[in-house]
């Protein structure tokens, strides 16, 4: 039953939502609504692992930070870093204590792997190569028997219910009405915004869209110009999203060769295949342009064949699937977008710039990841943060804005919007990837630009419309600020 008020309205069921949501405790009501099923999410696709220090140790947490500024160009918010690398024991405690099985070694220890840019092993893992499964099943099991948590499966938000910089809830598609949906309090937990690429390793649901209703709502966006693109995504020419290689593999041993067998990243980075990811990314894009080639090889054919089942059960069996047994082959990979740096702005409380509206994990900017993230700090952002906004929402008293909600019925349209879909993720990939120079980007925004008028004049009521003004308006504000950023810095890479 759909209740007429709530203390906090989570949208998005990844880590970021769940791990908030259920941090909230019993005596609020929560809704906790989500764009497919419960389980679709950039969250429980993550492979490779969290990152954090399991005991409170002072130097651990300095080098995990110098780690995370080298990887970030420098750029990153110091407080925002401090709180993620100081709160990360206590919340990876809490994921055990939540039941999350971390990979343990014979003697019952959990096993750390390392990953591009740390310097030491600090990454937690689970299911081998299947963390995010593994987290998401865990939490999954807690959130739908939480007594005070609504969960609302299929239903899109469309645009949060503003009043003089104030968010009072959100209007929803769900089946066939459009919902307004109140609350003390909104947290916008949406993901990232892969799906305006041709090539990436998020799924559909990826479509930008608490970016997007943020901007419309008038909150600060920043540092979009930064999407980090991922050097090894299995490659293979056919449409739809990308399997990842997870960086645990190199972190492991794997090497890069490109297509003439040259191991070459000693050409780019003294951390060799262990270096930031931008830098690798980067590098195997000189690489393929050097070769004239659409991809390289990432090499394991030199590791122990029963360690790399063992250690990477899910890789292996996928490759598998697309043909490659990677105990005796090299797997061909290529860069594709994997994550958004920036997003919605928010402070160390994961607040907005809007009043009562928060967001947290991939849809939000906390400053924690500079001009570039290090591998396996998002899922601890989604947690650290998470819990901030739990405990504000636990200690805060709101005087409840309630109106009756209000429901319209509506004739859903079945126009799907695939060509102009397939458009924006074209025009994205082409002139807004790893490389990116003025006069491409001016192209894209033209474009970009074109479609967002061209869709004003041809709405119909649908969750395909909803979101492909979405990617229309987050692709228009990554442009305009790859344009404004003429220097390259991070993943953000200018060849004028
Ligand atoms: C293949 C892959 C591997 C990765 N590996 C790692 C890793 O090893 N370590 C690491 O730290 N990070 C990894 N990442 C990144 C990390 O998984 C994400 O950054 C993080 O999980 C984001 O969590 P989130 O909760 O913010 O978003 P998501 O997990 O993407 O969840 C977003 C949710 O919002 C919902 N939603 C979106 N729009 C709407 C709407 N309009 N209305 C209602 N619901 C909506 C979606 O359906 C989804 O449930 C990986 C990412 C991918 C894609």
């Amino acid at each position: 039953m759909i209740l007429s008020y709530y203390d906090l309205i989570v949208i998005g069921s990844g880590l970021a939502g769940l791990y908030t949501a259920l941090n909230v405790n019993r005596s609020k009501s929560v809704l906790l609504i989500t764009k497919a099923e419960l389980s679709i999410s950039n969250s429980a696709l993550a492979q490779g692992g969290i990152a954090g220090e399991l005991k409170h140790d002072d130097a651990a947490y300095e080098r995990h930070i110098e780690d995370t500024l080298l990887a970030g160009a420098y750029m990153n918010n110091m407080s925002a870093l401090k709180t993620l690398v100081y709160e990360s024991s206590d919340n990876l405690n809490n994921l055990i204590n939540y039941g999350v099985n971390f990979d343990r070694d014979d003697n019952g220890e959990i096993m750390l792997t390392r990953e591009g840019g740390h310097r030491e092993r600090r990454i937690l893992h689970a299911g081998g190569d299947a963390t995010g499964r593994e987290i998401i099943k865990s939490l999954l099991q807690l959130v739908v028997h939480k007594e005070n948590i609504t969960i609302l499966e299929n239903t899109m938000a469309i645009d949060l219910i503003i009043n003089n910089n104030k968010c009072f809830g959100v209007s929803v598609l769900h089946k066939d009405k459009i919902i307004s949906l109140y609350a003390g309090a909104t947290a916008l937990c949406t993901g990232g915004i892969g799906e305006i690429y041709k090539n990436s390793t998020n799924p559909s649901v990826a479509t930008g869209d608490g970016i997007a209703m943020a901007y419309r709502a008038e909150a600060n966006i920043n540092n979009l110009e930064f999407i980090q693109f991922h050097p090894t995504a299995f490659y293979k020419k056919t449409e739809g999203a990308k399997f990842l290689i997870s960086e645990a593999v190199r972190g492991e041993g794997g090497y890069l060769r490109n297509v003439e067998g040259f191991r070459f990243m000693d050409k780019y980075h003294h951390l060799l295949e262990l270096a930031p990811r931008d830098i690798v990314s980067q590098s195997v894009y000189r690489e393929m342009y050097d070769t004239w080639s659409d991809h390289v090889y990432l090499d394991v054919t030199h590791l122990d064949p029963k360690f790399l089942r063992k250690r990477f059960p899910t890789i292996y069996q996928k490759c598998l699937d697309y043909g490659v047994d990677i105990t005796n082959s090299l797997i061909p990979v290529a860069p594709v977008e994997h994550f958004s740096v920036g997003g919605i702005t928010v402070d160390i409380f994961g607040k907005t710039t809007i009043e009562n509206l928060y967001a947290n994990g991939e849809c939000c900017d906390s400053g924690v990841h500079g001009a570039n993230r290090l591998a396996s700090n998002s899922l601890l952002e989604c947690i650290v943060f998470g819990r901030r906004i739990a405990k504000t929402i636990n200690e805060c008293h709101v005087t409840k804005n309630i109106k009756n909600f209000a429901t319209h019925e509506i004739t859903l349209s079945n126009f799907n919007y695939g060509d102009i879909r397939m458009q924006i993720k074209e025009i994205m990939e082409r002139n807004v990837g790893i490389v990116r120079k003025k006069e491409n980007l001016l192209n894209a925004k033209q474009v970009i630009m074109k479609i967002k008028a061209d869709l004003r004049n041809d709405a119909r009521v649908c969750k395909a419309y909803y979101e492909v003004v979405n990617m229309a308006t987050v692709a228009a504000l990554i442009i305009d600020a790859a344009l404004k950023r003429k220097d390259s810095i991070g993943c953000h890479f200018r060849i004028d």
